[in-house]
Formats: C-alpha cells, structure tokens, sequence
C-alpha cells in the first residue's frame, strides 16, 4: 500500500504562541516519525511531500504528487491557528468527493484526541467534516487545494487534512512542541491506519521492514520508493547480481531512520560524511564504529548536509580490539551508516 504524507507549509512557518515552535517544523517531524512508523508494516511505502525541511512545495504540487505516485491514501498534517488563544481541538476533513472516507477519519481523529488528552486535558474532537466552495460550475468541490487536487486521482481512495490542535493555544502547542508527543500521535495514527486497512506488522523491531517483489520491479525501483540504493539492499539482502531478482522474493528494507542517539553505527562509505577539516576519511571507515551523538539539532529538527539526511558520530570504537578512544563529532548521511544491532 503506497502512501503519501504531507507535511503543511514550509520550515518557519506559523509561529506558534511559544517562541521557536513553527507549525511547518513540528508536522514536518511528525510526518517522518509517522512514515517510521508505518514502514513497520509489510508492503507499505511512504512519500513524503517535503523532502527537506526547507521545502515549500505549492498545493496543487503536494495534493497531485500523492496521485502520480499512485498513493491509496494521503494525509496532510498540521497545528491549527485561530485568533482566540482559547481555541483548541483536533479537526479532521475530508473530501466531499470521498464520502466513504469520513469513517477512517474519525477514527485517525478519535485516536489523536484520546492520544493529546493524556496531556493536555482539554482537547477534543471539533468535527470530521468536509469543507468545500462553489467549482464555478454550478457545483461544489473542496475548499482545500491539497484536498482537491489529490481526488483528482482516482487512486487516491482517502484523502484527509488533520489539524493537531491549535499552535496558538498555549497547552496544544507546548504538546506539540515535545518530540516524544510526536512519536506518540505517529504510533497511534499508524495503528489506526494499519488496523484499518489489515496491513501486518514485519520484523521491524530488527530495524527492518520487508517488500514482496511484484512483476515489473527492479532493485533500483524498490530502493527508489524506500529512499535508498539498490547498492543497500542487494547488501542487506545477500543479493549477488542486483539484477536477479524474482516475483514474490522478500527484500528487507533496512530502517535507517531508527537510528538514535546512543546506538552503534558502522559507516559504508567515506562519501557522505562530512568530516571536520576535509580529510580523507577510508581508515576511519575500515577500522572503527561509531556512538550516534545527536540525530537533531537543538531544536529537535532533523540535520541535513547537502540534502543528505544526517546523524552526528560521536566516540569512536575499535572494530578489532572493541576499545574506546576520542570523539569525532562528524556527521553522516544515515543513507551511509548501517546500525550494529545489538547481541542479545
Ligand atoms: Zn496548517
């Protein structure tokens, strides 16, 4: 099942009542800690419309990139704003062409509420509505632009915006503001959607989902949709000739993203780390492992280097003798690092 998560707005966007929250930082982690979270299901593949944190693409781009990738479902996430600070609540909506939808709404939107309300207290569920306008035509047709330009493909069976609480209500937005309420909405959105749709959970608890190759497939199609290198997964896999594989085979897909502070890290290449001063980096690959530092910045936003996804290597540890000497505070591309999974 293909899915597209958007991300309203763009990195600075909508200040929330509490300095340095921005409603276009806060959904963009929310979306990629859901799009973890929902990879842990077989067979499910998540877009994101913002790559970047700093990406702003137009409505019109985010709502139809769900239908050319030929998403089943597509989500697009935000705070909500109102004059009134005492404004609060989760609202979902949905589109007016979609009616049959309004039942996973609720059901995303009831999980939100229940989730938000073990900490904020006050929160509700204002409504799972559609909104709409005139289409010039004589008829209607969605109000939102992401809405409305989704349904216009016919593969895009869902299609809903979900406002997470208000960012200028002081309680939702300092909820908002935690990462750890972050992971929690992701989890409980994930299983609502999971549940749904009957999608099963894989051996993601080993920091791998699986994919079922499908007629047409290749190794570079299948490490495209998971933003990865078929170079990954032919290793990850045992696979020999990238070029042979066959209809049905399991690929595990490596979940880089679980990457986090404290974990053991292998690097695979010099070529996306970007070590302090320049230089040449091969022995430091051949001969040790890395401690994960930070997978953040201060604000909790995720670290990019030249578009690269990155986490910050910290002490360094002998891969021959397994002893502990010097830090390197160097970032690495996560697409670069393999995680050491710990021996049980
Ligand atoms: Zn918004």
């Amino acid at each position: 099942m293909i899915i597209t998560l958007d991300p309203g707005h763009g990195q600075f966007k909508n200040p929330g009542v509490l300095p340095g929250y921005y409603e276009g930082t806060r959904v963009f982690m929310l979306a990629y800690a859901l799009k973890r979270e929902l990879e842990k299901y077989r067979d499910t593949t998540v877009y994101v419309t913002r790559e970047k944190l700093e990406d702003d693409p137009s409505l019109a781009a985010r709502g139809s990139m769900a239908g050319k990738r030929g998403s089943r479902l597509f989500i697009s996430l935000h705070t909500n704003a109102a004059s009134n600070p005492e404004a609060h609540g989760v609202s979902v909506f949905y589109s007016v062409r979609r009616k049959d939808s309004k039942k996973l709404g609720r059901l995303l939107g009831e999980a939100v509420v229940a989730e938000m309300k073990k900490k904020t207290d006050i929160t509700y569920l204002r409504g799972v509505m559609t909104r709409t306008q005139d289409d010039g035509h004589g008829g209607i047709e969605d109000y939102y632009g992401v809405i409305r330009n989704s349904v216009k493909y016919p593969e895009v069976e869902y299609s809903f915006i979900i406002e997470h609480g208000f960012h200028t209500n002081p309680t939702e937005c300092g909820y908002m503001f935690r990462d750890e309420s972050l992971e929690c909405i992701a989890r409980v959105e994930a299983e609502v959607i999971a549940s749904y749709f009957g999608l099963e959970k894989t051996g993601a608890e080993d920091g791998y989902t699986e994919y079922t190759v499908a007629p047409g497939d290749t190794l570079i199609s299948i490490a495209r949709r998971y933003g990865t290198t078929y170079r990954v997964l032919a290793e990850y896999n045992g696979i020999k000739d990238p070029d042979l594989i066959y209809d049905g085979q399991i690929i595990r897909i490596p979940l880089y993203a679980e990457i986090s502070v404290g974990d053991t890290v292998r690097i695979k290449s010099d070529k996306n780390t970007y070590y302090p001063g320049g230089k040449s980096f091969s022995a430091w690959v051949k001969n040790y492992d890395y401690a994960v530092k930070k997978t953040a910045d201060s604000r909790g936003g995720a670290v990019y280097r030249n578009g690269d996804r990155c986490v910050l290597l910290g002490e360094r540890i002998d891969r021959r003798t397994g002893e502990h000497g010097g830090s390197i505070d160097s970032w690495a591309s996560v697409d670069y690092v393999t995680k050491i999974r710990p021996e049980k």
